[in-house]
């Protein structure tokens, strides 16, 4: 069928989900066996998400095919299952560079070049190519920020135009607060928002609501009202612990029945299966009856969504092995001898070190490992958290005292950890760590033959620095194992220390974990973590 539209607009404020709804609405559609794809539109000028801060933006996605992408790329892929590409993350900088680079070289030739049509079409042939490459159903395309934002505008804009075309739903993103100083629900905001996005020339089809309660109906009905749209448009987005219950909840409320409709299509036939594989897959998380506490011992955990595919692969990895997570945040630099070690890691079931960039945080990581080692904790290194775990084994097993990254110290003399030839020429910082997924050997007899059942695997990588092979041998002497191999045998993915317990990857296995596939690392940590040090929930 020919592709059909959905376009998922914040109007109100951001941070209120709109990854979980657009990801939510392509998982309804794949219950119904169509093909669906999500896309998103992002204002800023940046090209990709690559060279931003965690800190300020959250994690930067990696996609199989090396795209450094803005991380509601990792909840659609966890809704969606499947592997999505880069030509789906449109930015602003994407945009303006490859309309600048047509400028230049003349495609323009006597006219002067405008938001529209020439960035607007562009806008739209993107979405056109991505409908037919991918051979969509329906192409569900979220535009990042809020209605009203400079930055979007043009994107929004861009939807405006389509619609004219193409069959089209807007679905509108709110929020209804509650004053508790009268202890009413208040439509106002939703109202002003919605003739916002009107004078724009877009009408709500869907009217997403935010709340923390349930709507009462005056409430729907005022909203319906001031909206031009009947009631049965109105979806609640309640407050819930478990956002993978989402499509089945929005479902509930007809949410298939109002796409369907808008857009002038019979159903097709509901593929009982699906629900129920995803259903099984995910109703339990977090109703189980013990728990493990897994610490993550990071330096970016005072925003929690530096590190948002961790805790997602450590809930999915914990749900299939039927036990609660909970997570422990603790801020390495927080670890500076034994006692702090023992005080911050005395009472976990096990331990994460996660991906990071620079010398700050990372001598209180290699303590933390340190502890773990020695004292039999379960642990997970995952890039740098890797890195630490090798530098930690050859300074405290193998006698190498000065042992280092060149990462933090350009001149070390023992550089355990260091840049290969292909990254020490490069000038520019984008787009050129080692991206995207790459296969792996794995050898017999390890934990990682354990986790991935296989002598072969493949993850996602965004890195720059690897293990330098002048300490293989030394090291494997100190009983370290290198399990994880590139197939030409020049690139350690996987380390393990002898005891069983421990484990680092050079990649980022989080980045494919599902709710209905749990990462095979994540799962063999949370084995272990159950059989060292359980908690009733
Ligand atoms: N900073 C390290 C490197 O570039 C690790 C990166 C990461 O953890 N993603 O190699």
């Amino acid at each position: 069928m020919q592709t059909k539209y959905i376009v998922v607009l914040g109007s109100l404020l951001s941070g209120l989900g709109k990854g979980v709804v657009t990801a939510s609405i392509s998982k309804i559609l794949d219950f119904y066996d169509c093909r669906s794809m999500p896309m998103k539109f992002d204002g800023y000028l940046n090209y990709d998400c690559g060279t931003m801060n965690p800190f300020r933006h959250g994690e930067v996605f990696v996609l199989d095919d090396k795209s450094e992408v803005d991380m509601d790329f990792g909840t659609y892929e966890r809704f969606v299952g499947a592997d999505m590409d880069g030509s789906l993350s449109i930015t602003g900088g994407k945009l303006f560079s490859e309309l600048i680079k047509k400028e230049r070289k003349g495609d323009f030739l006597g006219r002067d070049v405008q938001f529209i049509p020439h960035l607007t079409d562009l806008i739209i042939s993107k979405i056109r190519d991505a409908s037919e490459r991918l051979k969509l159903d329906f192409l569900i395309i979220e535009v990042g920020g809020t209605v009203g934002d400079i930055e979007n505008s043009y994107f929004i804009e861009a939807m405006r135009q389509l619609s004219l075309a193409e069959k089209t739903v807007f679905v509108n993103l709110t929020y209804v607060p509650r004053l508790s100083s009268v202890g009413e629900q208040k439509t106002k905001p939703t109202q002003i928002a919605n003739r916002n996005l009107m004078q724009l020339g877009i009408r709500t089809d869907i009217m997403v609501c935010r709340a923390e309660t349930k709507l009462s109906s005056e409430v729907k009905q005022k909203i319906a009202l001031f909206s031009n749209i009947s009631q049965d448009m109105i979806i609640e987005d309640p407050e819930i612990d478990n956002v993978y219950s989402m499509p089945l909840e929005f479902m509930e409320q007809g949410m298939d029945k109002a796409i369907f409709g808008k857009l002038e299509i019979k159903a097709p036939k509901l593929n009982r299966l699906k629900v129920e594989a995803w259903a099984n897959a995910t109703k339990g998380m977090r109703r189980h009856k013990n728990k493990v506490r897994i610490a993550i011992v990071g330096k970016y955990t005072n925003l929690k969504d530096s590190y948002a595919s961790v805790s997602a692969a450590v809930e999915h990895s914990a749900n299939w092995h039927k036990i609660n997570p909970e997570i422990v945040w603790i801020e390495s630099d927080l670890i500076k001898d034994d006692d702090s070690a023992k005080s911050a890691l005395g009472n976990i079931s096990g331990m994460i070190i996660p991906g990071g960039f620079g010398k700050r945080g990372t001598e209180g990581m290699i303590k933390a490992i340190e502890y773990a080692r020695t004292n039999g904790i379960p642990c997970l290194g995952i890039c740098l958290g890797m890195q630490l775990m090798a530098i930690e084994y050859a300074r405290n097993v193998c006698g190498i005292k000065d042992a280092d990254s060149s990462e933090f110290n350009r001149r070390a003399a023992n550089k355990i950890i260091d840049l290969m030839e292909n990254q020490r020429s490069l000038e520019e910082k984008g787009g050129n760590m080692r991206l995207g997924s790459w296969p792996m050997s794995i050898r017999e007899n390890t934990l990682a033959m354990e986790a991935y059942g296989s002598d072969k695997a493949a993850e996602r990588h965004r890195h720059r620095y690897e293990f330098n092979n002048a300490f293989r041998t030394e090291m494997e002497k100190h009983g370290f194992v290198f399990s994880g191999i590139s197939p030409d045998g020049e690139l350690v993915e996987i380390i393990e220390w002898p005891n069983g317990k421990g484990i680092g990857t050079q990649s980022h296995p989080e980045f494919k974990s599902r709710p209905e596939r749990p990462s095979p690392l994540f799962n063999v940590l949370i084995k272990r973590a159950s059989d060292y040090l359980k908690f009733s929930a």
